[in-house]
């Protein structure tokens, strides 16, 4: 428990499961990467709520502090539950407080500005969390599996990345990233139940079975992107994905725990409010 804060004590709990990629050793993304093989608590449920009761307590005063903000990077291959994992760690939390955007093919305006654009306008602004389905490594992997941009240009614009990112953080923006990560075999299942099912099919596009046959490449690429824009102070996590209650409590873990390390404050009362206090009829 914290003392000496403004707004009320907060527990602190254990550091996450999940560990950040270290520039020096890559994940080799294997399929067999997509199953947790660590400890797991006997009550999965329990445990991802009291992670998803630790986000809420943190977004309230992250909120109230008004500012900083914090960035939550999701990428991953089709079908890899982006979309799930972001609904079950975010579930309960205040949606005045979350600003989450998804980015999809670039409009004709986004192709007329330079790869950032779109992102950067809508960073999360302070006080708030914001949540992007795909992002910014998207102009990296979609350009590179089609070879459109060599490896060279690859380097270039993970460099710009990280210097992006940089910048944010020193403007009081925290970043953390996830790589949510499926075995081929299970995103053939998720592919097939999508075709199958009356609610999913939507989801389906015709180029999600290009990109399925395209699977070493990706590999290749998001292993660029692993050993090239993983910091400290932006860290990725690669998420073992294949199983959804896993995926989400190793996800929400990470995200309370940031939370937790930025150590958001309620601002004090001003005197001024204060002395309110005794006007107050
Ligand atoms: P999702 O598949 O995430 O549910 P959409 O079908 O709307 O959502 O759009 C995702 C598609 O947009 C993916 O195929 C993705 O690769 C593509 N995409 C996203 N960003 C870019 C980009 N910068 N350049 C090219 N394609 C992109």
């Amino acid at each position: 428990v914290t003392a000496g804060r403004h707004g009320p004590a907060r527990d602190r709990e254990a550091a996450p499961r999940l560990r950040p990629v270290d520039g020096d050793e890559v994940p080799p993304l294997r399929d067999r990467d997509a199953r947790w093989t660590g400890a797991l608590p006997a009550d999965i449920d329990g445990a991802l709520d009291a992670a998803r009761k630790r986000i809420r307590t943190e977004q309230k005063a992250l909120y109230a502090e008004g500012t900083r903000s914090l960035l939550v990077v999701v990428q991953g291959r089709d079908a890899s539950g982006k979309d799930g994992a972001i609904r079950g760690v975010f579930a309960g939390v205040n949606p005045l407080g979350l600003e989450t955007h998804s980015f999809g093919v670039p409009s004709e305006e986004e192709r007329a500005h330079d790869y950032l654009w779109r992102v950067h306008r809508v960073v999360p602004a302070r006080g708030m969390i914001g949540i992007w389905n795909r992002s910014h490594y998207e102009d990296v992997i979609v350009p590179r599996v089609r070879d459109t941009i060599d490896d060279g240009e690859a380097r270039r614009r993970l460099r710009q990345i990280a210097d992006f990112e940089r910048m944010l953080r020193e403007q009081g923006t925290t970043i953390v990233k996830f790589l949510v990560h499926v075995s081929r075999a299970e995103q053939r299942q998720r592919l097939v139940d999508r075709l199958a099912e009356d609610d999913k099919q939507w989801k389906f596009r015709a180029g999600d079975l290009d990109d399925r046959a395209r699977w070493s490449e990706f590999t290749r690429v998001y292993r660029t992107i692993l050993a090239h824009t993983s910091e400290k102070a932006a860290p990725w996590y690669v998420v073992p994905a294949d199983d959804k209650p896993t995926r989400d409590l190793l996800v929400a873990e990470v995200v309370a725990a940031t939370l937790e390390r930025m150590d958001a404050r309620y601002p004090a009362a001003t005197p001024e409010v204060l002395a309110l206090r005794e006007t107050i009829a």
